[in-house]
């Protein structure tokens, strides 16, 4: 089994609608929304959720008003704040570092598994998909990537599906690693921005880290073309092949607000160029 995991240095270089648009061409695949901190590839493919599920990370504190003397000791102690002067816990601000629950006098606080977004198992019309919501300012997001990665690779396997197309996370922090780890191929988007061009440096050296085979995509080609050759360049000395070049063309967006992806939008002029892409990257599979 295949896992393509389309990743980017920073968001907003099209990496979701590129993925999306992937979607409609990898053939026996499953899909895997690991962006999940600003989840939107849902918008194009319309999942039917069929099972969904709670997600649990890291814990928080519960003070039972019976026990409780209100000697204010877990407000003065807390650190962050997380305890209001009427002896609330504010949900966003609590770290779950249990020391409340430490000093409290009275054993009036317990600590209990903490709540932090939903993962769902989804029927789309490109195949199953994987995908998730995490809570208003919950983190821990590269626990749930895992999960959702976890669950399209078991339903890959379950029903065989040859290919589990990942959309991971942008930066090059622990979400994106979480999306990375074992793939069995890298896809980064990039554009022809200053910022963009560093963003994908430093995410290429995290592929070259854990060893993982990396294609590349350019997008907004046609932006600047002195900054395209310098991807170019760069990819040629990290020996990263360019699977193909994207221009700035409205039918992204327009694709877009009618919920399709470029390929089915576009079928004759940027989806022709996708299947290329596409095209470019199992040959890829097929070499590694
Ligand atoms: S768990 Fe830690 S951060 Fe949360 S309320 Fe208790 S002391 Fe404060
Ligand atoms: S330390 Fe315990 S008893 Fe004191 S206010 Fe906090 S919860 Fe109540």
């Amino acid at each position: 089994m295949n896992e393509i995991v389309v990743i980017s240095g920073k968001g907003g270089t099209g990496k979701t609608t590129i993925t999306a648009s992937l979607a409609g061409i990898v053939p026996s695949q499953v899909l895997a929304d690991c962006d999940v901190d600003a989840a939107d590839m849902h918008l194009v493919t319309q999942p039917e959720i069929e099972r969904t599920h709670e997600f649990y990370s890291g814990e928080l504190p519960e003070i039972d008003p019976d026990t409780c003397s209100q000697c204010g000791t877990c407000r003065d102690y807390c650190r962050f704040g997380a305890i209001s002067e009427d002896l609330q816990i504010k949900k966003e601000q609590c770290e779950g570092c249990a020391l409340c629950y430490h000093v409290c006098p009275e054993g009036a606080i317990q600590m209990h598994p903490r709540l932090c977004g939903y993962w769902y198992e989804s029927r789309t019309r490109f195949g199953p998909m994987a995908h998730a919501t995490l809570g208003t300012g919950e983190e821990n997001s590269g626990k749930l990537v895992t999960t959702v990665r976890q669950a399209a690779h078991n339903t890959a396997e379950k029903e065989g599906y040859q290919n589990v197309l990942v959309d991971g996370s942008p930066g090059i922090g622990c979400p994106v690693i979480a999306s990375l780890t074992n793939a069995s191929l890298a896809v980064i988007v990039g554009e022809p921005t200053v910022s963009a061009i560093g963003d994908l440096k430093r995410v290429c050296e995290l592929t070259e880290f854990f060893d993982i085979p990396t294609l590349s995509i350019i997008n907004k080609s046609d932006i600047n073309e002195d900054l395209v050759s310098e991807i170019e360049q760069f990819c040629r000395q990290k020996d990263i092949p360019i699977a193909g070049k994207l221009p700035y063309d409205p039918v992204f967006t327009q694709a877009q607000l009618q919920g399709k992806t470029v390929f089915e939008y576009d079928p004759e002029g940027q989806g022709k160029v996708l299947e290329q892409i596409w095209s470019n990257i199992e040959k890829k599979l097929l070499k590694n």
